[in-house]
């Protein structure tokens, strides 16, 4: 399920905590150390989650000093903080080459993605930027840098918690970037995620979301673990879908509802419909009456998001009376709907729009604030 870690050159250090057990162990093998030592560094890593090998005080000096020079740590480095303890918190971190990336903590709110509720969910980013270009997101405004790798990825929930202080209990791929597009370290970094020897998180308290990217949502449907996956819809129709979804040219309605039914065959589990409301581009009477056909046909649950604003694009939130009577023709039909209340508005909680924000601050060499904002 896992194909090698791509070769690192003889200088490049391996990130160790893209690493899955059985890798650390196999290293530790060729290395000649007994494999003892190598669950003592796990217990280092997620448990005790120390930052360097200097403090694996129970391993001896020479060795510590021979994995600092085979491996590397993912440090992010928190550059901005939005938010507080009893709010939707917001992080911006700073990637080891520069780069910047997002995560948002969000408090306890009930039954978003199928979970019971008082759950603190945490919504991670995948890549830098993102190729899919949706034309309401600021996440793709700048197109797509890079690849998030595992430790990347991993390290955005060690962060989080050691940030606030308490446990993740929920974890949702919602941040910056398209998980699908980033597969194969998605899936580790959801290994380490879920490992009893790592994070010790259930699959069913992981979400992935995905803007449709139908050969993948396929092979997601193939993987042992029972992750819930959200496909973000936003229009029920090729026309209005391709307006506003570029991938959708690619993966067609038809296209990608297929590979949902395949999902949810293969896994026999509920997905979620993401159905951002976006003032008169997808949030008619005709586009609810046609997504409640899709949804009722493949069961799945349907989260109605208003629109959260980006600076310097020209979309709207519908007002409320218009999302409420997009919601009744839903439920009239029987679907299982919510209009999901942003708890994170105020702190440019929907993805991409704090790193954008930071990105042109810094470029117009405005200085933003580093402490808190109230939440
Ligand atoms: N690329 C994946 C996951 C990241 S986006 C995807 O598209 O599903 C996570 C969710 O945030 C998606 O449903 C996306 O459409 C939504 N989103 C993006 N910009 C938004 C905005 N300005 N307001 C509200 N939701 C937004
Ligand atoms: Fe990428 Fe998702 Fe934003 Fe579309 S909505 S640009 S797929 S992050």
């Amino acid at each position: 399920m896992f194909p090698a870690m791509p070769a690192a050159s003889p200088l490049e250090k391996k990130p160790v905590r893209s690493l899955l057990a059985p890798e650390i162990e196999q290293t530790f093998a060729t290395m000649g150390q007994p494999v003892y030592r190598a669950r003592q560094v796990l217990q280092w890593l997620y448990e005790k989650r120390v930052r360097s090998f200097e403090a694996m005080t129970d391993l001896p000096a020479a060795l510590r000093a021979q994995l600092s020079s085979t491996f590397a740590f993912d440090e992010l480095e928190v550059i901005r903080k939005t938010g507080s303890e009893d709010t939707t918190q917001k992080f911006l971190f700073r990637l080891g080459d520069g780069n910047l990336i997002e995560s948002v903590l969000i408090p306890a709110s009930p039954a978003l993605y199928g979970e019971d509720s008082d759950r603190r969910t945490l919504c991670v980013s995948t890549q830098v930027g993102c190729a899919y270009g949706c034309k309401f997101c600021a996440s793709g405004l700048n197109g797509w840098t890079r690849n998030l790798h595992a430790g990347e990825i991993v390290e955005q929930v060690l962060k989080a918690e050691a940030i606030s202080g308490e446990r993740v209990n929920n974890i949702v791929f919602m941040g910056m970037g398209e998980p699908l597009a980033n597969f194969e370290n998605l899936m580790r970094a959801i290994a380490i995620i879920n490992a009893p020897w790592g994070i010790h998180l259930g699959a069913r308290h992981i979400t992935v979301s995905t803007s449709g990217l139908a050969p993948q949502i396929r092979e997601l449907a193939d993987q042992p673990l029972q992750i819930r996956l959200a496909v973000s819809l936003h229009g029920a129709t090729d026309a209005v879908r391709e307006q506003i979804m570029p991938v959708n040219r690619k993966y067609p309605l038809a296209t990608l509802l297929e590979a949902c039914a395949y999902y949810i065959q293969r896994k026999k589990q509920y997905l979620t419909f993401e159905y951002i409301l976006i003032d008169r581009v997808n949030d008619t009477p005709e586009q609810a009456r046609a997504l409640a056909v899709h949804a009722r046909a493949l069961r799945a649950k349907v989260n109605l998001i208003p629109y959260n604003t980006v600076e310097g694009l020209p979309w709207q939130r519908p007002e409320a009376s218009r999302q409420n009577a997009f919601l009744s023709i839903l439920k009239r039909q029987n679907v299982s709907a919510t209009i999901r209340t942003e708890k994170g508005r105020d702190i440019d909680a929907a993805c991409g729009q704090l790193r954008l924000k930071t990105e042109r601050e810094l470029a117009s060499d405005k200085p933003f604030a580093e402490t808190q904002e109230p939440g």
